[in-house]
């Protein structure tokens, strides 16, 4: 298939590599131009405008960082027409960045109008899910849309959720990204609370990964440096999933429970925590650096 693909960052990069080793035609695109030129050397064919990229394309693919992005890229901005304007055919259109549910509501109602099919898509595993091609999608929109990108997602991931109608991949992509903050943090306290008492923290990793508090940022995202050879902890909090997009998503979050009226006292302590070491000059490291936070003050 001939395959568009707009936002080389930390996942896409990875993601449209996916693309390209599944036989793909790939036409890539991003601000920045040191990322169009890697997927170029992975096979990937240049574009200059994302408008180019999408020029013939069967399925554009987006990997943003936030809803401001998706809606400048789809809508428009500033006197910029919109891609949705721009396109000469009918491809489906697949965004994977984790955005409001009303902002990718907007955008699939604005497609809807013009023939085509928008849906989001939204993933979890991270930036070694996207390496390893192991994502999990969670998709909104309808159900021909949705059968019709499986084949694209499956290059990329190994499991594809149907959440729901548009907005439904966002709001379960936001529940789940506000219970892994609870666990990264909650992960990163019990660490140094037992270093604190004098636990190794590989030892006392290994017996909570046996025990009752086993979980995904224990189990495979280890947040303490060393304790984890291919985290990002063991690389400086370098790569992975920024501060900056965590707090984004906490604050999609707390933005869904104001409207919902749910009460979200866990996740409203996570968000205040990761906007605290944010707002401390970390918003570009990995998530996992809370450890940080709580090894202040340390000898
Ligand atoms: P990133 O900041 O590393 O990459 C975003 C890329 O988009 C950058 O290369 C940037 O130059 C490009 N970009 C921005 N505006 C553009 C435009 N108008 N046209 C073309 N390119 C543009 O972010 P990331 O870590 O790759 O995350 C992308 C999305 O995926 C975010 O919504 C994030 O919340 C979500 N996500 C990230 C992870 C992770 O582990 N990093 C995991 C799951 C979901």
């Amino acid at each position: 298939m001939k395959i568009a693909f707009i936002g080389l960052g930390n996942m896409g990069t990875p993601m449209a590599t996916n693309l390209v080793n599944a036989g793909h035609q790939v036409v890539v695109f991003d601000l920045v131009e040191s990322a169009i030129q890697t997927l170029k050397t992975a096979g990937a064919q240049s574009a200059s405008s994302a408008a180019e990229a999408a020029r013939g394309a069967e399925v554009i693919v987006s990997m943003l960082p936030a809803g401001a992005h998706v809606k400048g890229l789809y809508l428009g901005q500033e006197n910029q027409p919109g891609l949705l304007d721009a396109l000469d055919g009918k491809p489906l259109i697949i965004d994977a960045s984790t955005i409001a549910p009303e902002d990718a509501r907007l955008v699939a109602e604005t497609a809807r109008e013009r023939g085509l099919s928008y849906l989001d898509a939204p993933v979890s595993g991270g930036v070694g899910g996207a390496k390893a091609g192991t994502l999990t999608f969670i998709v909104g929109g309808d159900e021909a849309g949705f059968e019709q990108a499986k084949p694209v997602l499956e290059a990329m991931g190994k499991n594809v959720f149907h959440a729901g109608e548009s907005g439904a991949g966002q709001v379960a992509k936001i529940c789940n990204n506000m219970l892994l903050s609870i666990l990264m943090s909650g992960t990163a306290e019990a660490l140094a609370l037992g270093v604190k008492n004098g636990l190794d923290p590989a030892v006392l990793s290994e017996i909570m990964k046996q025990s009752s508090g086993g979980n995904w940022a224990l189990n495979v995202y280890n947040p303490w440096p060393g304790v984890m050879e291919n985290a990002p902890a063991s690389n400086d909090y370098q790569g992975g999933f920024l501060v900056d997009l965590m707090t984004k998503d906490l604050g999609l979050a707390w933005q869904m429970a104001l409207e919902s009226k749910a009460a979200v006292p866990m996740g409203s302590q996570a968000r205040n925590l990761y906007v605290q070491h944010a707002a401390q000059g970390n918003g570009r490291l990995d998530f996992s650096s809370i450890q940080r936070f709580y090894r202040a003050g340390e000898e």
